[in-house]
């Protein structure tokens, strides 16, 4: 699949991918390994406006589309089976560049394809995981969020809400599944403010109670209704908390109260400890809370809690893929300077891991990455207006076509609003594939734009 996007992140390995994959294949737990990644032969992403996929992170590889699409029609669907047989081939083609990158970064502990090396691989052919991100209804304005996983700054852009495309028919074709699953994990938006997930959630606990129901949430919400779901069920959690600092930790999840939070999670770690169940705390790595990294693992270290750093790729003026050659030298001699206590449980050793994995990815980082190419969309379409007549004038006709459908896409997909979508787009993503790019009709370049605004 043509990924305009994602190409951005294509990095030349220093170390051969053979080598690499083998290093890798060392620190998994099966001794056979018959594909580099579990997540299409386990799980399926349920994603905003109906898009399934593999995984949360590959929003490339569309495995199909609900309700144009029944799940079952999705998990036996070729789309599915196209991306099993390239992850046998131990190949990150198809839309998986995320992995790619943690992978080529040796970032072993946070790559995302290890999750599924964990998940029963269920011997019926059915799915062990399911993964929602339903509806972006959430309460926060978190500084590295976007509109399509907060309501809230949709708002305040004056985007407006789409109809809702999961319902009841959703809920009542999940039963066939439920009995099968190990594990169903919760994403927003907050889950906790996002109605549908308590139908989905009632019938979980009714189907099979065992299940693990893991909630990726910002702990803003606790109230009488989640307190008794709680108790019915075997709730996990992760918890994503970013600073713990109160002023950083405000100042970056706008909304927030950092007491109450530390309250709620509190009371979370207290019910994971009672239920014996995961409580796990994810941070964001960006330039304003990359300093709290080392004192949010010895946090989890004295409290014996999990702690996960994300690679953030957006937006980009955060992100610490765009951090200076100066900046990025304080960061390394700063963590590599922290001596942090011996691990005893496993937990802590895990934390040490994945603090290594953090140093590996930020070495990894290309000195001298492009740095906001474009502000805006109108930025975005005077380049391409421009390009050709710099580089081949002969495909300048072409290419006013393709920015008026690109226009009229963006149009079309009430994108206007969305400042940080230009902001993602890489000049060397359309210089590279430029020839390819304005042959694709609308419906393409909705599609893509879709999958993009969803990356
Ligand atoms: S390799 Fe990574 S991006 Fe691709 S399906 Fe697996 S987990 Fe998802």
């Amino acid at each position: 699949m043509l990924s305009l996007l994602t190409d951005l992140f294509k990095r030349q390995t220093e170390t051969p991918f053979h080598l690499l994959l083998s290093e890798y294949n060392k620190t998994r737990p099966q001794k056979q390994n018959f594909s580099l990644c579990y997540a299409p032969f386990k799980a399926l992403y349920f994603g905003h406006r109906g898009l399934v996929t593999a995984c949360c992170y590959n929003r490339l590889q569309s495995l199909g589309r609900w309700p144009q699409n029944s799940i079952s029609e999705i998990w036996n669907g070729p789309m599915a089976n196209e991306l099993r047989e390239e992850l046998k081939k131990n190949s990150l083609q198809k839309g998986c560049d995320a992995c790619a990158i943690q992978l080529e970064a040796k970032n072993f502990s946070g790559f995302k394809a290890a999750q599924f090396d964990m998940s029963p691989l269920n011997a019926n052919g059915f799915p062990s995981v399911f993964e929602f991100e339903l509806d972006n209804t959430c309460n926060l304005e978190c500084i590295m969020c976007s509109p399509q996983f907060s309501s809230s700054i949709a708002n305040r852009m004056g985007i407006k809400k789409h109809a809702p495309v999961y319902n009841g028919q959703f809920v009542t074709q999940l039963e066939e599944f439920i009995p099968h699953l190990h594990e169903a994990k919760f994403y927003g938006g907050e889950p906790f403010m996002i109605p549908i997930y308590y139908d989905i959630w009632d019938k979980i606990v009714a189907i099979n109670p065992n299940c693990h129901i893991l909630v990726q949430t910002n702990a803003t919400q606790l109230n009488t209704r989640i307190k008794d779901i709680l108790e019915k069920g075997r709730f996990y959690f992760n918890i994503s908390l970013d600073s713990l600092e109160k002023d950083n930790y405000e100042k970056i999840r706008v909304n927030a109260d950092f007491d109450r939070v530390m309250e709620n999670i509190n009371y979370l770690h207290q019910y994971a400890k009672r239920k014996n169940t995961l409580f796990e705390i994810s941070v964001c790595p960006i330039k304003n809370n990359w300093h709290e990294i080392p004192r949010f693992i010895e946090y989890g270290n004295e409290n014996n809690i999990g702690i996960y750093c994300h690679t953030v790729f957006h937006p980009k003026h955060l992100s610490l893929q765009t951090i200076t050659v100066d900046e990025k030298r304080t960061i390394l001699e700063t963590y590599k300077s922290v001596k942090f206590k011996d691990a005893v449980t496993e937990i802590q050793k895990r934390n040490l891991r994945h603090f290594r994995g953090l140093i590996n990815q930020i070495e990894s980082i290309e000195d001298g990455v492009e740095e906001n190419p474009f502000q805006n969309w109108e930025d975005l379409y005077a380049w391409l207006t421009e390009y050709p007549s710099q580089t081949d004038p002969s495909l300048t006709m072409q290419s006013s076509k393709f920015v008026s459908h690109f226009k009229q896409a963006v149009s079309q997909m009430n994108l206007e609003n969305d400042y940080r979508l230009p902001q993602r787009i890489s000049k060397r993503d359309f210089e590279g594939q430029f020839k390819m790019l304005i042959m694709l009709e609308k419906e393409r370049i909705c599609e893509m734009l879709e999958n993009a605004a969803h990356h």
